[in-house]
Order: C-alpha cells, then structure tokens, then sequence
C-alpha cells in the first residue's frame, strides 16, 4: 500500500545522520499524469502513458546519441519520500522488511530508477514510457540500457594489468 509519510506498525525509524552534500545537480524535471502518490503506479510500465522529461541547460547537449537507444535508465529523486525507515511493512500488515530488501519509495537517499521505453526526443524534451514518479519529479541522471548498451571498441589485451 503506498503511503505518505505515516509510521506503520512494525516500522522502525532512525534519526537520520546530517547529509553530507555529495554535490548532487538535478539537471532536469520529469512531467507526468500524476500530482498524488495514492494514484502513481508502483513500478513504470512500458505500455504506460508517455512522460516528458525536461531537461536543463547546460545538459541538453549531452543528449547527442541517446536516439540511437531504444530503453533509457531513468533516475530520479523522489524528493517527498521520508528518509529515516530501517524496517518497513509495505503491506501495513505489521509485516517488516530492511529498506535495502525492498524497493519503497522512502530510503536514505531516495533515488528511483526505471528502466523506461524510448518514444522520441524533441529539443530539451525526451520521451519516455515506463515512469512511476509525481509531476515534477526531479532528474538524477540518463542512461542508455544496459542490455543495448555496446562498449566503443572491445576490450584490449593489456586493459585490464595494473601498472606500478
Ligand atoms: N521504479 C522506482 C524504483 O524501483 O526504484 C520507484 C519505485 S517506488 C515503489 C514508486 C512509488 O514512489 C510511487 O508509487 C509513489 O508512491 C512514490 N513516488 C513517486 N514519485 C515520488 C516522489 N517524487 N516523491 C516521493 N514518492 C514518490
């Protein structure tokens, strides 16, 4: 069941140490159909509908290539979670499990990622299905899919010896 920020039967909650600031940039905003956490999906489907994510000046040249890709690795900040559960009861049954075993929205460093459809890219704009965050999420990073993803030149014998 998704939550807001209650504590649950069975939950344990932690005070949290101070951030340290690992100099994260949002360089972009994810647009999509859902402003309330009840109504967003739990994990993105592929047939989903299509979310336009924004991307920022200075990063909208770093696009060049991703057309090529037909799945993009999608990471966000789901920046209303609560940061502070070790043990969660997803089911609010008294139920609980480690925040590392499950994959809930509220985490120290509330990072999500979703392996997302490539529909289109228009200027600053990529076009995505598969997502299953707010609108205005905000944007981590992009990656091509792993699975797509081929190295520029095989590796050499020799890449891979340590030198000194
Ligand atoms: N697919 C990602 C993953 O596996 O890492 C996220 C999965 S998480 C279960 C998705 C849920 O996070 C949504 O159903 C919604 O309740 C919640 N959520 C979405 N966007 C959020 C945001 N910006 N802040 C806090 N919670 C959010």
């Amino acid at each position: 069941m998704v939550r807001y920020n209650e504590i649950r039967e069975g939950e344990v909650a932690i005070d949290p140490p101070s951030p340290t600031d690992a100099g994260l940039v949002f360089i972009g905003r994810i647009h999509t159909p859902w402003t309330d956490r009840l109504m967003t999906p739990r994990q993105g489907r592929q047939d989903g509908p299509v979310c336009r994510i924004e991307i920022f000046e200075p990063w909208v040249a770093a696009l060049k290539g991703l057309e090529k890709f037909s799945q993009v690795e999608v990471l966000y900040w789901l920046h209303q979670s609560r940061r502070d559960l070790v043990h969660q009861s997803p089911a609010n049954d008294g139920i609980t499990r480690g925040t590392f075993a499950l994959r809930s929205p509220v985490r120290p460093n509330p990072i999500g990622t979703s392996v997302a459809k490539l529909v289109g890219i228009e200027g600053a704009t990529v076009l995505v299905q598969g997502l299953d965050c707010l609108d205005g999420t905000p944007l981590v990073d992009l990656k091509p899919n792993r699975c797509e993803f081929t190295p520029i030149a095989p590796p050499q014998p020799g890449d891979f010896e340590t030198r000194g």
